[in-house]
């Protein structure tokens, strides 16, 4: 018999960089440990005679690398006797929050902008059993609302501005050092509230300071066009982009994103909703990744900055691909070509043959 090694989690398998204690109950449903893939088709195109390698978070249990900061502030808001969770969402924290709820036995209530929600999404928060209420709105607005709402009650905020849900996300850096043994060149992201970018870089900072990996990548953070205040350097009142997971006008974590990528001697570029879907289905059909629309502007980007001779010459390059693709199928079917139907013959079928 073949012995696995279990994964127990994130918190567990890094407890000692994480807020987590004896008195600590554990939720978790065994996030992370998510794939490291070599993209080498994919490279030929988008940032040739480099290696790129693509961090696959849709693997995560609730398909997006929200579930990382999730375990983590959930375990934290069980020790503290939370009566419930509540978070504001562009859809894949709600659907994280409504899952890792189910798993303490907490109620959770998602606020979410009404129709801006992919399906896939949704479909977590309420299978999950989360309380769904839909504003009138954009995301924004619904993280006022939840912010000041968690302030007079006994209900847990777990947004991204809960710091527990950075500490948790910082694991994925921590993993990438791990699988590559060492730290990539460049580490490239999609940026909507800038949280995943500014935990990255504190958890590659945390795995160098405490000699576990070698090097620090450069943190390349791209925005959508439409929705781009890191980029523009001002809020964006109605942000606009096919990428719903980013489509953020004032990120919660501005500062801290910005202070990321100088450090790092990185950059923040923007890419249009077409580059974006390019990407996606690049991704999918060169290297068999499905992943979100948003998640494909870190593969965007960096295509970009190949075509404006902007990528350093050599260097590994890490892509984190932040969410499946599984969750947003409209989009998916809406770039798609409609599958032809024939009658059910033989010879019917085989005309269709290209090869
Ligand atoms: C949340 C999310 C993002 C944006 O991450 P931030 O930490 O808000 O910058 C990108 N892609 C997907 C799929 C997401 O769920």
């Amino acid at each position: 018999m073949k012995t696995m090694i279990p994964w127990r989690g994130i918190i567990e398998e890094y407890r000692k960089f994480l807020p987590a204690g004896e008195q600590t109950p554990i939720v978790s449903l065994q996030e992370g440990n998510t794939p490291l893939l070599p993209a080498p088709r994919l490279a030929e195109t988008v940032c040739p005679g480099r290696e790129l390698f693509l961090k696959i978070e849709g693997a995560n249990p609730t398909g997006s690398f929200k579930d990382r900061g999730m375990t983590l502030a959930v375990s934290k808001a069980m020790e503290k006797k939370a009566k419930g969770l509540m978070c504001a969402s562009t859809g894949n924290t709600s659907a994280s929050a409504a899952a890792y709820a189910a798993k303490a036995g907490l109620p959770a209530y998602v606020v979410v902008p009404a129709g801006k929600i992919a399906l896939g999404k949704l479909t977590q928060a309420l299978m999950h059993g989360a309380r769904v209420i839909q504003i009138e709105g954009n995301f924004d607005q619904a993280l006022t609302i939840v912010k000041s709402l968690c302030e007079e009650t006994a209900i847990e905020l777990v947004n991204s501005i809960n710091p527990f849900r950075l500490e948790g996300q910082k694991t994925a850096a921590m993993e990438v050092c791990d699988q590559l043994g060492c730290a990539p060149v460049i580490h490239a992201l999609p940026v909507g509230n800038a949280g995943n970018i500014t935990a990255y870089w504190r958890g590659y900072r945390e795995y160098k300071e405490a000699g576990q990996t070698q090097g620090l990548p450069r943190m390349f953070g791209f925005q959508a066009e439409g929705a781009a205040p890191l980029v523009r350097g001002h809020v964006v009142e109605s942000p606009q982009t096919v990428a719903s997971a980013i489509r953020i006008g004032n990120p919660a974590s501005w500062t801290f994103a910005l202070q990321a990528v100088e450090e790092s001697d990185g950059c923040l570029h923007m890419v249009s909703d077409e580059e974006i879907i390019q990407a996606y289905q690049m991704v999918a059909s060169q290297e068999g990744i499905f992943c979100e629309p948003a998640s494909a502007a870190s593969i965007a980007g960096i295509y970009k900055l190949h075509r404006e001779n902007l990528l350093p010459k050599d260097g590994t390059i890490v892509c984190t691909l932040t969410g499946h693709g599984l969750k947003d199928p409209d989009t998916g079917l809406s770039v798609s070509y409609r599958p032809v139907t024939v009658p059910a013959t033989r010879e019917a079928v085989a005309a269709q043959l290209t090869t």
